[in-house]
């Protein structure tokens, strides 16, 4: 029985050890903006949590994400209806009383207490203006004449506060509408395979719409420095940020 307590508390130590890891590891991204500083952490994959003005935005939190640490949020942003995506049961734990949802109508579908927004709408929200931005596969899916991402069921987002954009891309190809995006100042595009695109074609979208900073995530499997050297010389600041973290 003793020995069994025992280990039952290596276990929780263990287990705490992992999470104080983990949140200690998180490379947060801190960015001025003209209503002050907007703290940006990535947590895992597509899933990133931000923080300004004393309201917590989360996008995406979907298993394996881990929250420990972080607060819980005031909205919830939803791209998709993926698993990696749209997580019912880790959204329901990173809520509290009051939490709002935001997602496209086909997350609607399951998440029935999210506010729809399309591509192309747009929304208030406290200091925040959310755009909803489309994103698409433009020749990848599962079988000849299938995409992984119809156009129009997902929403890539344009989160501005205090006069600075951020974009986040969801999941998507080198698409004409965000390769016409303006005025971005930090990016979070997806890369990989074989459901966006390849390193090499991301750098190439973002090039053409050329923000400030650039921060691949949602890159399972992929070689984010060929990405990096993509840029080099373009005068678009690359932060290579870990978001599969091990835990
Ligand atoms: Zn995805």
């Amino acid at each position: 029985m003793k020995s069994i307590a025992i280990v039952l508390a290596c276990a929780a130590i263990a287990l705490f050890a992992v999470g104080a890891q983990a949140q200690m590891d998180r490379p947060v991204q801190t960015f001025k903006t003209s209503a002050g500083p907007v703290k940006i952490t990535p947590v895992y994959h597509a899933a990133v949590e931000i923080e300004a003005g004393g309201k917590v935005i989360i996008i995406d939190p979907a298993k394996p994400a881990v929250f420990t640490g972080l607060p819980q949020a005031d909205l919830v942003l939803i791209t998709d209806i993926h698993g990696d995506h749209m997580d019912p049961d880790l959204l329901k734990s990173v809520s509290k009383a009051g939490t709002e949802i935001i997602a496209p109508p086909a997350v609607v579908t399951t998440v029935t207490t999210a506010m729809p927004i399309s591509n192309g709408e747009s929304k208030k929200w406290g200091a925040w203006t959310i755009e909803a931005v489309p994103m698409y596969n433009l020749t990848r899916g599962p079988a000849a004449g299938k995409f992984f991402h119809d156009k129009g069921r997902g929403n890539g987002y344009v989160l501005t506060y205090g006069g600075t954009r951020f974009y986040f891309s969801g999941d998507t190809e080198g698409i004409p509408e965000m390769r016409a995006l303006k005025n971005i100042d930090v990016a979070f595009v997806c890369m990989n395979l074989p459901y966006t695109m390849t390193p090499d074609e991301a750098a190439d979208a973002v090039k053409a719409f050329h923000p400030k900073v650039v921060i691949p995530y949602h890159y399972r499997g992929q070689d984010t420095t060929v990405f990096q050297k993509d840029l080099a010389g373009t005068g678009i600041e690359v932060r290579l940020l870990e978001f599969y973290p091990k835990a």
